[in-house]
């Protein structure tokens, strides 16, 4: 539990809130199943919205579905301190992965107003648009579209699989706004969320204080074999895609675990054609990723895996493209604003480590442009994107009341004076 200090959150408000925004989009097995701008989302926008206006918020919403609820600071020309996540969820996601940092960020602002507390800069609380990227395809939309990463045109056209549009789904659902959806003068990005990872719980802490995020780079890989029967085809005529495949994707955990614990790589999608019992795969198609915290690991990794990815097509006598989708190169956080986390988590005598993001976020794109922090709290067995996914209410509050202190630091700082634009 967080000790006493004179400001405090109320943590059963929060987690009362979380409860009922996990309500909205709510599944059978205790998870939640709200896609980005899908009705539901529209239901828990509105949630959201209410609660932002009854706490004395003003909402803005651009042209993505970003919201903006700011409350204003004892100097409005101040740039403000942002902070947020996102409403949005997997398709069969859990209750805290994206809304403990919105609705914390909240419970801050509620907190604010108890307190008759007025910062010197303003600040904003911030829910972005489609963070999980499962019904159209990308990640960190909303985000990334406002830090200049994507373009908004582009965006609009991505589709989901019954041919709806972004763009048709922002006018459906009356959720599109009319800000331009860019980035504007703002002073630093704070984002509180779970881990999605074993390392904080494992370690019996209640803070992880994010330095950054770790490189990646994805693929996707085609081998080209030969269909040929089963029953009639000797070893020495057979051009088998799907053997090549399990050794280039023995070869991507070795590749990984070569790395240590920091390593990451993962196999995780995979067609088979012509996928039938008795016919040798003639082509497969998978996706490949490797992630690490250091750029320079990501290149050499990037290098081993083509060299001897190539090396087992050719002695497997297939033919194998890889073609790389993205390279995501590695985001530190600003120290200042890791600082106030790690000030504030131990002001409060949370136990608390660094760590390393290993999945992108919101925070990772602004952070490209404005300094930015992030807060983890552990999560039950480090489970996430799963219907299970738990945190408990005292590591909601711990997690909230730390949110709560960098963002009130920061907004009546010094450095937050005059900042007035970003790094480029
Ligand atoms: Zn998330």
């Amino acid at each position: 539990m967080t000790r006493r200090t004179n400001q405090r959150i109320d943590g059963a408000r929060l987690w009362d809130s979380l409860m009922e925004m996990a309500a909205i989009g709510a599944t059978p097995n205790g998870g939640v199943r709200r896609l980005a701008l899908s009705h539901l989302d529209c239901q828990a926008r509105d949630l959201f919205r209410g609660w932002c206006e009854e706490a004395g918020l003003q909402v803005r919403v651009d042209a993505i579905g970003n919201m903006f609820a700011r409350r204003e600071g004892r100097d409005p020309a101040r740039p403000p301190v942002l902070f947020g996540s996102h409403l949005d969820s997997q398709p069969s996601g859990g209750k805290f992965d994206g809304a403990l940092g919105v609705l914390a960020g909240l419970e801050v602002v509620r907190t604010l107003n108890d307190l008759g507390v007025v910062t010197e800069a303003p600040i904003e609380l911030v829910n972005w648009t489609d963070e999980e990227g499962s019904r159209f395809g990308q990640t960190c939309m909303g985000s990334g579209v406002w830090s200049g990463a994507f373009d908004l045109a582009k965006i609009e056209a991505l589709s989901d699989l019954d041919g709806v549009t972004v763009g048709q789904a922002l006018d459906e659902t009356g959720i599109r706004g009319s800000e331009t959806p860019k980035m504007f003068p703002a002073d630093s990005y704070f984002e509180l969320h779970i881990e999605q990872g074993p390392i904080v719980e494992r370690e019996g802490k209640m803070i992880g204080v994010v330095t950054g995020a770790q490189a990646q780079v994805w693929y996707d890989a085609v081998v080209k074999g030969q269909d040929a029967h089963a029953g009639t085809t000797p070893p020495s005529a057979r051009r088998d895609a799907l053997v090549c495949a399990a050794r280039v994707i023995e070869l991507v955990d070795r590749l990984m675990r070569s790395r240590g614990e920091k390593g990451r790589g993962t196999v995780g999608q995979m067609s088979v054609l012509p996928n039938s019992r008795n016919v040798i795969p003639g082509e497969v198609r998978f996706s490949v990723e490797f992630r690490h915290p250091q750029d320079a690991e990501i290149e050499r990794l990037d290098a081993d895996f083509r060299k001897e990815a190539s090396a087992i097509a050719d002695a497997s006598g297939v033919d194998l493209t890889l073609t790389e989708l993205f390279r995501l190169p590695a985001q530190a956080f600003d120290p200042e604003c890791v600082d106030l986390v790690r000030q504030a988590a131990a002001r409060l005598g949370l136990p608390a480590r660094d760590i390393v993001s290993g999945a992108a976020h919101d925070a990772v794109y602004v952070a490209s442009r404005l300094p930015a922090a992030m807060i983890f709290t552990p999560c039950k067995d480090g489970l996430s994107h799963n219907e299970a996914e738990s945190i408990r209410p005292e590591e909601a509050e711990a997690g909230c009341q730390v949110l709560f202190e960098a963002v009130v630091a920061r907004a009546n700082s010094a450095s937050a004076r005059g900042r007035v634009d970003c790094k480029h």
